[in-house]
């Protein structure tokens, strides 16, 4: 880590690609809610799923939306706030670095942070936009929100078929914006892969796409995908434990420790939640995390994160 943050530091890499997954949101107290076992699943017993995943697999939505809808209402955004990896990634933008960040996780936290849209790609969708699973025709978010808050089901105004956020499902297409990768990958003079298993397709792939002279590293709880292999690969690193305090010590290697702080706590102060946030998401009561009182800002170390992504 300490030779990329040299690289860094030295003006050799200015077009900088971060591949983001669960593992970087656990600090925020979010659960990996792909991983069944999380809690989040066991809100969904009483649906009698065949199998935990189906919850957002498109076919079974077609059938039957309640499953998913109980679970989205622990999901909306609203409870969490971004934690330093997430202002880290931010300051990446901040000092000119970043070209862009391709996250798999649904949260909006990276939004939240302040990464402006241009900077972003939610490859697993988000529920900023919701449409008709069926036609696709777009559907207002907030009224989706409200409809799915107060189990009622959206419907759509062209065809009465059920209305999603426009979170990706199984069998779903990644949004067109995901397609900037193959401009995106071979531009990169570093690539940095943070809390990801590299387990789901096509994320797994596409770390193997920059040029085979780019750095890559690795900052996770366990190696994953081409990392597993012994020797890594000329200009591949990796930095394996606690997420968060691995980007801390990369920040201080870069010496940007005081400033992504002070960007955290102007960011955090204003933002208080329950003014905008919070007001909209009073009642999860499938969370299993129980009332609307968002978490704290600044987060230990929960038990959720040792379940960070293999
Ligand atoms: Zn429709």
């Amino acid at each position: 880590m300490a030779s990329v943050a040299r690289l860094v530091k030295l003006g050799r890499c200015r077009n900088v690609v971060v591949v983001a997954g669960a593992g970087i949101s656990t600090a925020s107290g979010i659960p990996d809610f792909r991983t069944p076992g999380t809690g989040l699943y066991a809100n969904l017993e009483q649906y009698k799923l065949p199998y935990p995943e189906a919850v957002f697999s498109i076919d079974y939505f077609s059938d039957d939306p309640l499953p998913f809808f109980s679970l989205a209402k622990a999901l909306y955004p609203g409870h969490h706030r971004p934690n330093y990896i997430h202002y880290f990634v931010r300051m990446l933008h901040h000092k000119g670095l970043l070209l862009r960040v391709y996250t798999q996780n649904i949260d909006g936290l990276e939004r939240l942070c302040g990464i402006p849209e241009d900077k972003l790609v939610e490859a697993h969708g988000s529920f900023r936009t919701a449409s008709c699973h069926l036609c696709y025709t777009s559907y207002p978010a907030a009224e989706a929100q409200a409809a799915i808050m107060s189990d009622q089901v959206p419907v759509c105004s062209f065809c009465a078929a059920t209305v999603k956020p426009d979170v990706v499902f199984f069998g779903e297409d990644l949004p067109q914006k995901y397609f900037l990768h193959a401009e995106d990958f071979p531009k990169a003079d570093l690539l940095i892969i943070m809390g990801t298993s590299l387990q789901i397709e096509p994320f797994a792939s596409l770390v193997n796409t920059v040029r085979s002279t780019v750095p890559r590293l690795l900052l996770n709880r366990h190696a994953v995908g081409p990392f597993q292999r012994v020797p890594l690969r000329r200009g591949d690193h990796m930095e394996l434990g606690d997420l968060e305090v691995t980007v801390r010590r990369l920040a201080q290697m870069l010496g940007w420790s005081g400033e992504i702080e002070e960007l955290m706590s102007t960011q955090e102060t204003q933002r208080r939640p329950g003014s905008r946030s919070g007001r909209m998401l009073a009642s999860p009561g499938v969370s299993g995390r129980g009332g609307s009182s968002p978490p704290p800002l600044k987060t230990g170390h929960s038990e959720e994160e040792k379940k960070e992504a293999a």
